[in-house]
């Protein structure tokens, strides 16, 4: 259904939605249905919508928007909190801001990844400008009670900027209830195309747009939107709330583990229990390097607890913010699942992680 609307918008929808000529108000027109769309799914205006390239993108103009143009007041807040299992698009842009001017500080959490709300009241202030805590965390699937952080930040008048890439599409967001001044989302975490996300940002919120040029989107992010990917992300929304029952995945979910548990042991469920997504599963396969298990699973697609992209294998700065060590972080792997995972894949890939997790063991064994 994706496909076909993104393909559809490539053939009538191709002109700049910005142009005043026909073709170019019948852009205007799909696209403005397709923000429509999107934000009765999130229960805001279309116009508090603005596209972007990603939730990257988005949570960059959210948090340097809300920084910049708090600069114009007399007398500017200076603080921003962030979780400290953020996206690395959340902490580094933080960290970024540092050099003009921001004072940062993160936000601790527990074991199981949830935010400590003790903490948090303890470090807002009446300096505190923004505070960024995600929905759900993508590397443990964890999720937050973003309506009474949300709540607690604004006693002290401090906006409130939520990470919404995982929850969305998978579970009901109403912006609203939540109560957050700021939402960043994703169209590829929901089966929608790559290169396209957005950002929700309260009507009369000052932001300073990032991209300057031609003023698109309320100034807000200038440059020709992308039609066809708003379309498909759309599409990709109403799909997804279309098929609201993911208790079918969360049980597939719980065969992994199960079947891990008792074919692959010790392993251990790093990833909470309640307060989860239904599709993420972080397990930790004792003894066992994950970068190596998944060398010696190579078909199962999953994903390592430390990015091997450095000469020393820098660990998840999420588990080791929940209080795992190195080593610990160095054997766990993030499982996603989508609606179309099979009972047959489960069991294959159980079958298939049973074994390489047996072969590196043996072979470490031996190294020893
Ligand atoms: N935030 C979270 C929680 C994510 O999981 C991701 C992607 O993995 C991003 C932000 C970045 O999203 P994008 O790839 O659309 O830039």
């Amino acid at each position: 259904a994706v496909i076909e609307a993104q393909a559809q918008a490539d053939t009538r929808f191709w002109a700049n939605s910005d142009s005043p000529h026909g073709l170019g108000q019948e852009a205007k027109q799909a696209l403005h249905a397709a923000k429509k769309s999107i934000a009765a799914h999130l229960n805001c205006r279309a116009s508090e919508l603005v596209l972007t390239s990603g939730a990257t993108e988005a949570n960059n103009l959210a948090l340097t928007g809300v920084f910049e143009a708090e600069q114009y007041r007399k007398e500017p807040r200076k603080r921003i909190l962030v979780s400290s299992i953020e996206h690395p698009s959340v902490l580094e842009v933080a960290e970024a801001l540092q050099t003009r001017g921001a004072l940062v500080e993160q936000i601790e959490v527990n074991a199981t990844g949830r935010i400590n709300l003790e903490d948090l009241r303890s470090k807002l202030s009446q300096d505190t400008l923004l505070v960024s805590v995600m929905a759900a965390n993508n590397e443990v699937g964890t999720l937050q009670p973003i309506a009474e952080i949300a709540e607690i930040c604004h006693q002290v008048g401090a906006f409130v900027h939520t990470d919404a890439t995982q929850w969305l599409g998978r579970m009901p967001i109403n912006v609203g209830q939540w109560g957050v001044d700021l939402l960043s989302a994703s169209a590829h975490k929901l089966h929608g195309p790559k290169g396209v996300g957005l950002l929700f940002s309260r009507s009369g919120l000052p932001l300073a747009g990032q991209q300057h040029g031609g003023g698109h989107q309320g100034g807000k992010r200038s440059g020709t939107v992308d039609v066809p990917g708003a379309l498909g992300f759309a599409q990709a929304l109403q799909a997804a709330s279309d098929e609201p029952d993911w208790s079918w995945v969360r049980n597939l979910r719980e065969r992994l583990f199960e079947g891990l548990a008792s074919r692959a042991a010790p392993v251990e469920r790093i990833s909470p229990t309640v307060e989860c997504l239904p599709n993420t599963l972080n397990l930790r396969f004792k003894g066992v390097d994950s970068e190596a298990l998944m060398a010696s699973a190579p078909t199962i697609c999953c994903s390592p607890g430390s990015a091997c992209s450095h000469a020393t294998p820098k660990p998840s700065h999420v588990l080791m913010a929940m209080g795992l060590d190195r080593e610990a972080a160095g054997e766990c792997l993030r499982f996603s699942l989508s609606q179309s995972t099979t009972a047959e894949e489960i069991d294959q890939a159980v079958e298939l992680l049973a074994e390489a997790a047996g072969y590196v063991r043996s072979v470490m064994e031996e190294a020893a």
